[in-house]
């Protein structure tokens, strides 16, 4: 289980796992397939009825991204959040700046670039991101309805 994991590496690494960081290792587990905010995580803590101060989540969060378990960007001027073990390999994202829907896409060669940049440079991949940035579908429409009104 990736939890378990993520919690032996905060063990080994010398933090305690509380468990008010377990229910935030859950929840981000349970929506590795999103990007959160902190306040959104901090929303969804909420709604799991436990009392999580907003600074214990930045707190771990930050915990989290030292350790390089985390996965992150900055969309509209919030830092969303992922865990980075969770993310499934040969994917990247695209990601809509409008409306901030995040469509993973396969990439069936990815794999294949990794590989062939790690024996290049003698570098050890552990973890990548490949997103990019723009308008959906359905915003980039509604960009061009609104240039012709
Ligand atoms: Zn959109």
């Amino acid at each position: 289980m990736e939890i378990s994991r993520i919690e032996n590496k905060l063990k080994t690494t010398g933090y305690s796992i509380t468990s008010k960081r377990h229910i935030i290792l859950q929840i981000l587990a349970l929506n590795d397939d999103k990007y959160l905010s902190a306040q959104e995580l901090y929303q969804l803590t909420k709604d799991n009825e436990s009392r999580i101060g907003i600074s214990t989540i930045y707190r771990t969060l930050h915990i989290l991204d030292k350790l390089n378990l985390l996965t992150k960007f900055s969309l509209n001027g919030a830092i969303k959040y992922q865990l980075t073990s969770l993310r499934h390999m040969n994917i990247c994202h695209l990601i809509c700046l409008n409306c901030d829907t995040i469509l993973k896409v396969p990439i069936p060669d990815l794999d294949k670039l990794k590989q062939a940049i790690m024996n290049e440079y003698g570098f050890d991949i552990t973890s990548y991101s490949l997103n990019f940035f723009g308008y959906c579908k359905k915003c980039s429409q509604e960009v061009k309805a609104c240039s012709f009104t």
